[in-house]
């Protein structure tokens, strides 16, 4: 049977916000997805899975694609950590006929909107505040004050971008952000 070729979803977050909550749940419940797995210099959380969240790479294996071209875009930021999509991972799902999630940060995101243009939908998923996305980082118990800090003041940098999104979802209430998220994916997946 043949098929059309998929497109790009891109869900951009300052860190905390709650793209991961609400992607996971996009997996289950829309099949057509498919979620791009990227490749980090990262050390794994507890619980991430090599291959499934990331692919856990060394600095020297993560240069070694950057010199093959494998990455469709790829940034470095939090301490050093290096992050790319690989571009091999999007566009075998794309072939398949599956829309393709990508989880990335402001950068990145606007880079792949460029590649990908009205093949691509891109949402910015905002917290209520940012002393909320500090307690909802700090309840996650998952960085060290030092990240913590980090990711905050880059969460204050890309909160500046949001208007270089097709959509913005806030995320006060988490039913609803899920909805309005859904909604926007239906109507893209529909469109095509
Ligand atoms: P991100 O992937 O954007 O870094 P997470 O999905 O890990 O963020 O969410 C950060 C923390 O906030 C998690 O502990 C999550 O359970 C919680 N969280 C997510 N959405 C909400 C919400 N709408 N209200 C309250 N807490 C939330
Ligand atoms: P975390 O360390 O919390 O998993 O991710 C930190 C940030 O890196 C998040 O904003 C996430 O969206 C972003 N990120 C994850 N993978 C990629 C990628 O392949 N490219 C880019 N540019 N950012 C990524």
């Amino acid at each position: 049977m043949s098929h059309r070729r998929g497109k790009v979803i891109i869900i951009v977050a300052p860190s905390g916000a709650g793209k991961s909550t609400l992607v996971k749940r996009l997996m289950d419940e829309l099949s057509i997805l498919r979620f791009s797995v990227s490749a980090t210099t990262r050390q794994p959380r507890p619980g991430e899975i090599h291959g499934k969240e990331y692919y856990f790479l060394t600095l020297t294996d993560f240069n070694k694609k950057i010199e093959e071209g494998d990455f469709l875009e790829w940034e470095e930021f939090y301490g050093g950590k290096r992050y790319g999509t690989l571009r091999s991972d999007v566009e075998n799902q794309l072939d398949k006929g599956y829309f393709c999630v990508l989880d990335i940060e402001v950068k990145g995101a606007l880079n792949v909107k460029t590649i990908f243009k009205e093949d691509a939908v891109s949402i910015f998923i905002k917290p209520p505040s940012l002393e909320i996305l500090r307690q909802r980082l700090e309840n996650r118990g998952t960085e060290s004050p030092e990240s913590l800090k980090e990711r905050l003041e880059r969460a204050e940098m890309e909160l500046q971008y949001e208007s270089s999104f097709d959509f913005c979802v806030v995320n006060d209430d988490l039913e609803t952000a899920y909805t309005q998220v859904k909604q926007i994916l239906e109507t893209f997946i529909n469109a095509n």
